[in-house]
């Protein structure tokens, strides 16, 4: 069953699709989405200091960070939404990277970015390609081979 379960998602592209999201959430579109103040799951008033980001098709579904695809949420909602595999458990942990740096406008206004080291991403996804994929194709990079 679930067969629409698609785990082979590529990790780069998760990543890609979250610095997506990241430049979305200074958007004016963004601002407006919170403004409105309502959780687009329970449907509750909220501060927009109180709601996150939230990918209706989560990126480790290879939903993308466009706007059709990505609605305020409460922190409730947020933390509620529960998966029961295990490896969606820890792609969960590497989606609310994302909510949660929203809880420091501050940061995002002098243009820190928050990013989680390859090698963090790399222990906690498992196969993400080495960091400059581009030295994939055969190229014999290895020192050794001079000798
Ligand atoms: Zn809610």
């Amino acid at each position: 069953m679930e067969d629409w379960f698609d785990m082979r998602v590529d990790p780069a592209q998760i990543a890609k699709e979250r610095a997506k999201a990241r430049e979305l959430r200074r958007t004016n579109w963004w601002r407006a989405q919170i403004q409105k103040g309502v959780c687009h799951y329970c449907g509750g008033k909220f501060p927009p200091s109180e709601l996150t980001m939230d990918h209706i098709v989560p990126l480790s579904r290879g939903g993308h960070s466009t706007k059709g695809n990505i609605v305020p949420c409460c922190k409730a909602c947020n933390n509620g939404k529960k998966y029961t595999m295990p490896v969606d458990e820890i792609l969960t942990e590497l989606d609310r990277e994302d909510p949660e740096s929203m809880d420091a406008p501050a940061a995002a206004e002098t243009g820190v970015e928050i990013e989680l080291p390859d090698e963090l991403m790399r222990e906690l996804v498992g196969d993400l390609p080495p960091a400059d994929d581009a030295v994939q194709d055969g190229s014999p990079d290895d020192p050794e081979q001079d000798v």
